[in-house]
Protein backbone atom coordinates (compact mmCIF):
# COMPACT_ATOMS: atom_id res chain seq x y z
CA UNK A 1 0.00 0.00 0.00
CA UNK A 2 1.15 3.42 -0.70
CA UNK A 3 2.23 5.94 2.25
CA UNK A 4 -0.97 8.11 1.09
CA UNK A 5 -2.93 5.06 1.08
CA UNK A 6 -1.88 4.14 4.37
CA UNK A 7 -2.55 7.48 6.10
CA UNK A 8 -5.47 7.14 4.73
CA UNK A 9 -6.95 4.42 5.74
CA UNK A 10 -7.84 6.60 9.16
CA UNK A 11 -10.04 8.47 7.08
CA UNK A 12 -12.79 6.33 8.11
CA UNK A 13 -12.76 6.55 11.53
CA UNK A 14 -11.91 10.40 11.61
CA UNK A 15 -14.60 11.33 9.24
CA UNK A 16 -17.67 11.50 11.73
CA UNK A 17 -15.77 13.84 14.28
CA UNK A 18 -14.19 15.89 10.90
CA UNK A 19 -17.98 16.70 9.58
CA UNK A 20 -18.68 17.91 13.07
CA UNK A 21 -16.10 20.17 13.26
CA UNK A 22 -16.86 21.25 9.41
CA UNK A 23 -20.54 22.55 10.29
CA UNK A 24 -19.34 23.53 13.28
CA UNK A 25 -16.80 25.79 11.39
CA UNK A 26 -19.81 26.99 8.96
CA UNK A 27 -22.53 27.81 12.03
CA UNK A 28 -19.28 29.98 13.57
CA UNK A 29 -18.13 32.25 10.79
CA UNK A 30 -15.14 35.18 11.63
CA UNK A 31 -14.84 38.35 9.61
CA UNK A 32 -11.35 38.92 8.29
CA UNK A 33 -8.53 39.53 11.27
CA UNK A 34 -11.36 39.09 13.84
CA UNK A 35 -11.13 35.58 13.78
CA UNK A 36 -10.69 35.02 17.46
CA UNK A 37 -12.72 31.64 17.94
CA UNK A 38 -11.58 30.05 14.67
CA UNK A 39 -7.87 30.71 15.59
CA UNK A 40 -8.34 29.29 19.31
CA UNK A 41 -9.90 26.34 17.55
CA UNK A 42 -7.32 25.49 15.34
CA UNK A 43 -4.57 25.90 18.06
CA UNK A 44 -6.09 24.10 20.62
CA UNK A 45 -6.59 21.20 18.06
CA UNK A 46 -2.92 21.12 16.92
CA UNK A 47 -1.29 21.18 20.62
CA UNK A 48 -3.87 18.21 20.88
CA UNK A 49 -2.40 16.38 18.33
CA UNK A 50 1.17 16.98 19.43
CA UNK A 51 2.51 19.13 16.92
CA UNK A 52 4.34 22.12 18.20
CA UNK A 53 1.87 25.09 17.83
CA UNK A 54 3.04 28.63 17.00
CA UNK A 55 0.74 31.35 16.81
CA UNK A 56 2.20 34.45 14.98
CA UNK A 57 0.58 37.50 12.95
CA UNK A 58 -3.05 36.19 13.92
CA UNK A 59 -2.60 32.94 12.38
CA UNK A 60 -1.12 29.94 13.52
CA UNK A 61 1.25 27.02 12.75
CA UNK A 62 1.53 23.41 13.99
CA UNK A 63 4.55 21.52 12.89
CA UNK A 64 5.58 18.36 12.99
CA UNK A 65 8.93 16.82 12.55
CA UNK A 66 9.85 13.22 11.98
CA UNK A 67 13.36 12.68 10.74
CA UNK A 68 15.07 13.82 8.64
CA UNK A 69 13.40 14.32 4.70
CA UNK A 70 11.61 17.68 2.81
CA UNK A 71 9.85 19.95 4.26
CA UNK A 72 6.36 20.40 2.97
CA UNK A 73 3.92 23.43 4.39
CA UNK A 74 0.15 23.21 3.64
CA UNK A 75 -1.82 26.80 4.20
CA UNK A 76 -5.44 27.10 4.92
CA UNK A 77 -7.09 30.34 5.42
CA UNK A 78 -9.93 30.71 7.50
CA UNK A 79 -11.72 33.88 7.49
CA UNK A 80 -15.23 34.23 6.18
CA UNK A 81 -17.37 36.88 4.75
CA UNK A 82 -20.04 39.42 5.02
CA UNK A 83 -22.30 37.70 3.34
CA UNK A 84 -26.02 36.76 4.63
CA UNK A 85 -25.94 33.03 3.80
CA UNK A 86 -29.06 31.69 2.00
CA UNK A 87 -28.54 28.20 1.84
CA UNK A 88 -30.80 26.87 3.92
CA UNK A 89 -28.42 24.28 5.64
CA UNK A 90 -29.78 22.88 8.74
CA UNK A 91 -26.24 24.39 10.03
CA UNK A 92 -26.48 27.55 8.28
CA UNK A 93 -24.72 30.54 9.72
CA UNK A 94 -26.75 33.28 11.34
CA UNK A 95 -23.96 35.00 12.42
CA UNK A 96 -23.58 39.08 12.43
CA UNK A 97 -20.69 41.27 13.39
CA UNK A 98 -19.43 44.65 12.67
CA UNK A 99 -17.81 45.28 9.73
CA UNK A 100 -14.95 47.33 10.69
CA UNK A 101 -14.31 48.57 7.10
CA UNK A 102 -17.97 49.70 6.39
CA UNK A 103 -18.86 50.64 10.38
CA UNK A 104 -22.22 48.75 9.86
CA UNK A 105 -23.59 44.84 11.61
CA UNK A 106 -23.41 42.47 8.68
CA UNK A 107 -24.37 38.87 8.50
CA UNK A 108 -21.18 36.87 8.22
CA UNK A 109 -20.89 33.82 6.16
CA UNK A 110 -18.39 30.84 4.98
CA UNK A 111 -19.26 31.72 1.32
CA UNK A 112 -15.67 30.81 0.17
CA UNK A 113 -15.31 27.64 1.55
CA UNK A 114 -12.54 28.33 4.08
CA UNK A 115 -13.94 26.30 6.60
CA UNK A 116 -13.68 23.10 4.01
CA UNK A 117 -9.51 24.37 4.29
CA UNK A 118 -9.84 24.18 7.52
CA UNK A 119 -10.85 20.83 8.52
CA UNK A 120 -9.84 19.09 5.46
CA UNK A 121 -5.86 20.45 7.07
CA UNK A 122 -6.93 19.88 10.71
CA UNK A 123 -8.21 16.31 9.44
CA UNK A 124 -5.45 15.47 7.50
CA UNK A 125 -2.86 16.77 10.13
CA UNK A 126 -4.20 14.15 12.24
CA UNK A 127 -4.19 11.36 10.11
CA UNK A 128 -0.49 11.97 9.21
CA UNK A 129 0.28 12.65 12.56
CA UNK A 130 -0.84 8.85 13.79
CA UNK A 131 1.24 7.64 10.71
CA UNK A 132 4.09 8.19 10.83
CA UNK A 133 6.09 4.84 10.45
CA UNK A 134 4.74 5.85 6.60
CA UNK A 135 6.54 9.00 6.29
CA UNK A 136 9.91 10.96 6.99
CA UNK A 137 10.52 14.76 7.20
CA UNK A 138 8.42 17.98 8.34
CA UNK A 139 5.01 18.42 7.92
CA UNK A 140 3.49 22.16 8.72
CA UNK A 141 0.28 22.96 8.90
CA UNK A 142 -0.30 26.84 8.25
CA UNK A 143 -3.62 28.61 9.01
CA UNK A 144 -3.72 32.07 7.66
CA UNK A 145 -6.05 34.54 8.84
CA UNK A 146 -7.77 37.61 6.26
CA UNK A 147 -7.00 36.22 3.18
CA UNK A 148 -10.99 38.38 1.87
CA UNK A 149 -8.97 41.31 2.73
CA UNK A 150 -5.33 40.04 1.31
CA UNK A 151 -4.16 41.13 5.43
CA UNK A 152 -3.68 37.77 6.97
CA UNK A 153 -0.67 36.46 5.00
CA UNK A 154 0.84 39.74 5.20
CA UNK A 155 0.64 39.96 8.46
CA UNK A 156 2.05 36.69 9.54
CA UNK A 157 5.54 37.87 6.99
CA UNK A 158 5.57 40.86 8.67
CA UNK A 159 5.52 39.46 12.51
CA UNK A 160 8.48 37.59 11.27
CA UNK A 161 7.49 34.41 9.88
CA UNK A 162 10.30 33.06 8.31
CA UNK A 163 12.30 33.64 11.32
CA UNK A 164 9.89 31.94 13.44
CA UNK A 165 9.35 28.01 11.25
CA UNK A 166 11.50 26.14 9.23
CA UNK A 167 11.94 27.40 5.95
CA UNK A 168 10.16 24.68 3.59
CA UNK A 169 10.69 23.27 0.29
CA UNK A 170 7.57 23.33 -1.05
CA UNK A 171 4.53 25.07 -0.11
CA UNK A 172 0.76 23.70 -1.12
CA UNK A 173 -2.57 24.90 -0.58
CA UNK A 174 -6.00 23.89 -2.13
CA UNK A 175 -9.52 25.89 -2.74
CA UNK A 176 -12.98 24.97 -2.98
CA UNK A 177 -14.73 26.05 -6.39
CA UNK A 178 -17.59 25.88 -8.77
CA UNK A 179 -16.46 22.63 -10.59
CA UNK A 180 -18.18 19.00 -9.67
CA UNK A 181 -17.76 17.66 -6.58
CA UNK A 182 -14.89 14.81 -6.23
CA UNK A 183 -12.58 16.39 -8.66
CA UNK A 184 -9.35 17.97 -8.09
CA UNK A 185 -7.99 20.79 -11.03
CA UNK A 186 -4.22 21.42 -10.83
CA UNK A 187 -2.70 24.23 -13.45
CA UNK A 188 0.43 24.68 -13.87
CA UNK A 189 2.34 29.05 -13.92
CA UNK A 190 -0.67 31.75 -13.57
CA UNK A 191 -3.69 30.13 -11.61
CA UNK A 192 -4.46 33.21 -10.18
CA UNK A 193 -4.87 36.76 -10.86
CA UNK A 194 -3.01 39.60 -9.05
CA UNK A 195 -5.53 42.09 -7.81
CA UNK A 196 -5.50 45.76 -6.90
CA UNK A 197 -7.78 47.81 -6.03
CA UNK A 198 -7.23 51.66 -6.52
CA UNK A 199 -8.73 54.44 -4.85
CA UNK A 200 -8.81 57.57 -7.10
CA UNK A 201 -9.77 61.23 -6.07
CA UNK A 202 -10.09 63.62 -8.69
CA UNK A 203 -9.95 67.93 -8.27
CA UNK A 204 -12.42 70.36 -9.60
CA UNK A 205 -13.57 73.72 -8.36
CA UNK A 206 -17.36 73.84 -7.17
CA UNK A 207 -20.01 76.33 -8.16
CA UNK A 208 -23.42 77.07 -8.70
CA UNK A 209 -24.99 74.54 -11.47
CA UNK A 210 -26.17 77.92 -13.70
CA UNK A 211 -22.24 78.80 -13.57
CA UNK A 212 -20.01 76.27 -15.00
CA UNK A 213 -17.70 79.04 -16.65
CA UNK A 214 -16.82 79.59 -12.93
CA UNK A 215 -16.09 76.27 -12.36
CA UNK A 216 -13.56 72.64 -13.28
CA UNK A 217 -16.30 70.55 -13.33
CA UNK A 218 -14.99 67.08 -11.58
CA UNK A 219 -18.35 65.22 -13.16
CA UNK A 220 -17.47 65.84 -16.52
CA UNK A 221 -14.01 64.79 -15.56
CA UNK A 222 -14.40 61.82 -13.93
CA UNK A 223 -16.31 60.92 -16.89
CA UNK A 224 -14.11 61.45 -19.35
CA UNK A 225 -10.90 59.52 -17.27
CA UNK A 226 -13.49 56.37 -16.69
CA UNK A 227 -13.98 56.36 -21.07
CA UNK A 228 -10.81 57.12 -21.52
CA UNK A 229 -9.34 54.00 -19.02
CA UNK A 230 -11.33 51.83 -21.37
CA UNK A 231 -7.98 52.12 -23.35
CA UNK A 232 -5.23 50.72 -21.75
CA UNK A 233 -6.86 47.02 -22.28
CA UNK A 234 -7.96 47.95 -25.47
CA UNK A 235 -5.51 49.81 -27.05
CA UNK A 236 -1.58 49.69 -24.71
CA UNK A 237 -2.04 45.66 -23.62
CA UNK A 238 -0.94 42.83 -26.87
CA UNK A 239 -4.43 41.61 -27.58
CA UNK A 240 -2.77 37.96 -26.05
CA UNK A 241 -1.84 39.35 -22.84
CA UNK A 242 -4.44 39.07 -19.98
CA UNK A 243 -5.61 42.51 -18.04
CA UNK A 244 -8.75 43.70 -16.50
CA UNK A 245 -9.27 47.53 -15.93
CA UNK A 246 -12.89 47.98 -13.80
CA UNK A 247 -14.14 51.41 -12.48
CA UNK A 248 -16.12 49.71 -9.82
CA UNK A 249 -17.73 53.14 -7.76
CA UNK A 250 -18.08 56.61 -9.45
CA UNK A 251 -18.94 59.34 -7.13
CA UNK A 252 -19.33 63.42 -6.89
CA UNK A 253 -21.93 65.65 -5.76
CA UNK A 254 -25.47 65.49 -4.52
CA UNK A 255 -27.69 67.88 -6.01
CA UNK A 256 -28.55 68.76 -9.69
CA UNK A 257 -27.66 72.36 -9.57
CA UNK A 258 -24.30 71.96 -7.45
CA UNK A 259 -21.25 71.72 -9.32
CA UNK A 260 -19.36 69.57 -6.98
CA UNK A 261 -15.59 70.27 -6.21
CA UNK A 262 -14.05 66.51 -6.15
CA UNK A 263 -14.79 63.58 -7.73
CA UNK A 264 -13.75 59.51 -6.64
CA UNK A 265 -13.20 56.40 -8.57
CA UNK A 266 -13.01 53.07 -7.10
CA UNK A 267 -10.45 51.24 -9.61
CA UNK A 268 -10.19 47.33 -9.51
CA UNK A 269 -7.59 45.57 -11.18
CA UNK A 270 -6.44 41.50 -12.74
CA UNK A 271 -3.06 41.07 -14.35
CA UNK A 272 -1.49 37.62 -14.67
CA UNK A 273 2.12 38.80 -15.52
CA UNK A 274 4.14 41.49 -13.26
CA UNK A 275 5.09 43.53 -16.50
CA UNK A 276 1.36 43.92 -17.78
CA UNK A 277 0.41 44.78 -13.69
CA UNK A 278 3.14 47.60 -14.49
CA UNK A 279 2.04 48.95 -17.29
CA UNK A 280 -1.87 48.99 -16.61
CA UNK A 281 -0.73 50.80 -13.21
CA UNK A 282 1.40 53.18 -15.19
CA UNK A 283 -1.12 54.11 -17.88
CA UNK A 284 -3.61 54.72 -15.37
CA UNK A 285 -1.75 57.14 -13.74
CA UNK A 286 -0.60 58.50 -16.70
CA UNK A 287 -3.85 59.18 -18.06
CA UNK A 288 -5.54 60.46 -15.00
CA UNK A 289 -3.01 63.10 -14.47
CA UNK A 290 -3.21 64.09 -18.00
CA UNK A 291 -7.02 64.42 -18.15
CA UNK A 292 -6.88 66.32 -15.00
CA UNK A 293 -4.34 68.96 -16.50
CA UNK A 294 -6.81 69.05 -19.41
CA UNK A 295 -9.33 70.09 -17.26
CA UNK A 296 -7.08 72.41 -15.75
CA UNK A 297 -7.24 71.00 -12.13
CA UNK A 298 -6.54 72.85 -9.67
CA UNK A 299 -4.74 70.17 -7.23
CA UNK A 300 -2.94 67.08 -8.61
CA UNK A 301 -5.38 63.93 -7.74
CA UNK A 302 -4.82 61.34 -5.39
CA UNK A 303 -4.20 57.34 -5.97
CA UNK A 304 -4.51 55.27 -2.75
CA UNK A 305 -3.22 51.38 -3.39
CA UNK A 306 -5.57 48.98 -1.44
CA UNK A 307 -6.35 45.26 -0.80
CA UNK A 308 -3.22 44.25 -3.23
CA UNK A 309 -3.22 40.79 -4.13
CA UNK A 310 0.33 38.86 -5.24
CA UNK A 311 0.35 36.87 -8.65
CA UNK A 312 -0.72 33.01 -8.09
CA UNK A 313 2.18 31.37 -10.22
CA UNK A 314 2.33 27.61 -9.64
CA UNK A 315 5.41 26.36 -9.83
CA UNK A 316 5.66 23.91 -13.09
CA UNK A 317 8.00 20.61 -11.25
CA UNK A 318 5.99 21.06 -8.13
CA UNK A 319 2.50 20.99 -10.00
CA UNK A 320 3.44 18.06 -12.19
CA UNK A 321 4.45 15.44 -8.49
CA UNK A 322 0.88 16.38 -7.34
CA UNK A 323 -0.85 15.70 -10.51
CA UNK A 324 1.13 12.89 -10.45
CA UNK A 325 0.24 12.12 -6.99
CA UNK A 326 -3.33 12.36 -7.33
CA UNK A 327 -4.01 10.91 -10.97
CA UNK A 328 -2.27 7.65 -9.22
CA UNK A 329 -4.73 8.00 -5.82
CA UNK A 330 -8.19 9.53 -7.68
CA UNK A 331 -7.91 8.10 -11.21
CA UNK A 332 -7.41 10.18 -14.05
CA UNK A 333 -10.92 10.86 -14.84
CA UNK A 334 -11.39 12.75 -11.26
CA UNK A 335 -8.13 15.17 -12.32
CA UNK A 336 -8.76 17.90 -14.39
CA UNK A 337 -6.79 20.97 -15.94
CA UNK A 338 -8.15 23.70 -14.20
CA UNK A 339 -7.21 26.83 -16.46
CA UNK A 340 -6.92 30.49 -14.77
CA UNK A 341 -9.22 31.49 -12.58
CA UNK A 342 -9.57 35.67 -12.83
CA UNK A 343 -10.09 35.49 -8.64
CA UNK A 344 -7.22 36.27 -6.17
CA UNK A 345 -5.26 34.75 -3.04
CA UNK A 346 -2.59 35.64 -1.11
CA UNK A 347 -1.42 32.66 -0.43
CA UNK A 348 1.68 33.42 -2.45
CA UNK A 349 3.36 35.76 -0.16
CA UNK A 350 4.13 32.59 2.49
CA UNK A 351 6.18 30.96 -0.15
CA UNK A 352 7.47 34.28 -1.78
CA UNK A 353 9.03 34.73 1.72
CA UNK A 354 10.53 31.64 1.70
CA UNK A 355 11.38 32.12 -2.19
CA UNK A 356 9.95 28.16 -1.72
CA UNK A 357 8.22 26.89 -4.86
CA UNK A 358 4.41 25.90 -4.43
CA UNK A 359 1.25 24.79 -6.30
CA UNK A 360 -2.21 25.70 -5.33
CA UNK A 361 -4.95 23.25 -6.68
CA UNK A 362 -9.02 23.70 -6.91
CA UNK A 363 -11.63 21.22 -5.29
CA UNK A 364 -14.65 21.12 -6.79
CA UNK A 365 -17.86 21.08 -4.75
CA UNK A 366 -21.34 20.49 -6.68
CA UNK A 367 -23.16 18.36 -8.40
CA UNK A 368 -22.97 18.60 -12.11
CA UNK A 369 -24.73 21.80 -13.19
CA UNK A 370 -25.68 23.12 -9.91
CA UNK A 371 -22.44 25.12 -9.14
CA UNK A 372 -22.47 27.88 -7.27
CA UNK A 373 -19.91 30.98 -7.38
CA UNK A 374 -18.11 31.53 -4.40
CA UNK A 375 -18.87 34.21 -2.19
CA UNK A 376 -22.84 34.08 -3.28
CA UNK A 377 -24.89 33.89 -0.60
CA UNK A 378 -26.24 30.16 -1.31
CA UNK A 379 -22.69 28.91 -1.67
CA UNK A 380 -22.87 25.21 -0.17
CA UNK A 381 -20.78 22.85 -1.59
CA UNK A 382 -21.97 19.13 -0.77
CA UNK A 383 -20.75 18.06 2.65
CA UNK A 384 -18.89 15.09 0.78
CA UNK A 385 -17.50 13.74 -1.42
CA UNK A 386 -15.62 17.70 -0.56
CA UNK A 387 -14.81 17.15 2.96
CA UNK A 388 -13.28 13.83 1.77
CA UNK A 389 -11.76 14.65 -1.46
CA UNK A 390 -10.08 18.00 0.49
CA UNK A 391 -9.02 15.89 2.79
CA UNK A 392 -7.12 13.33 0.58
CA UNK A 393 -5.96 16.02 -1.29
CA UNK A 394 -3.75 16.86 1.15
CA UNK A 395 -2.46 13.92 2.24
CA UNK A 396 -1.86 12.49 -1.32
CA UNK A 397 0.56 15.72 -2.32
CA UNK A 398 2.30 15.78 1.29
CA UNK A 399 3.14 12.26 0.91
CA UNK A 400 4.05 12.95 -2.61
CA UNK A 401 7.71 14.50 -0.63
CA UNK A 402 7.60 13.18 2.57
CA UNK A 403 6.07 9.40 2.08
CA UNK A 404 8.88 6.26 2.23
CA UNK A 405 7.60 5.88 -1.73
CA UNK A 406 7.58 9.11 -2.38
CA UNK A 407 7.61 10.31 -6.10
CA UNK A 408 9.71 13.96 -5.83
CA UNK A 409 12.85 13.01 -5.35
CA UNK A 410 14.17 16.86 -6.02
CA UNK A 411 13.78 18.09 -2.51
CA UNK A 412 16.42 16.95 0.45
ZN1 LIG B 1 -13.05 34.40 -1.32
ZN1 LIG C 1 -11.16 32.06 -0.71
Amino acid sequence: MSAAATVLSGLDDLRPAQEDLYKDLHAHPELSMQETRTRTLIADRLRALDYRVIEIGGGVVGILENGDGPVVLHRADFDALPVVEDTGLPYASTVTALDEASGETVGVMHACGHDFHVASLLGAAELIAAARDTWSGTFMALFQPGEETAAGAAAMVDAGLTGAIPRPDVALAQHVLNHDAGVVGVQPGPMLSAGDSIKITVFGKGSHGSMPHLSVDPVVLAATIVVRLQTIVAREIAPGDFGVVTVGALNAGAKSNVIPDHATMLLNLRTYDEDVRAAIIDGIERIVRAECDAARSPQPPTFEYYDRYPLTDNDADVTATVRRAFTAHFGADRVIDLGRVTASEDFSRVPDAFGTPYSMWGVGGFNPGEGVPNHNPRFAPLLQPTLDTSTEAVVVAAMAYLGHDRTDTSTP
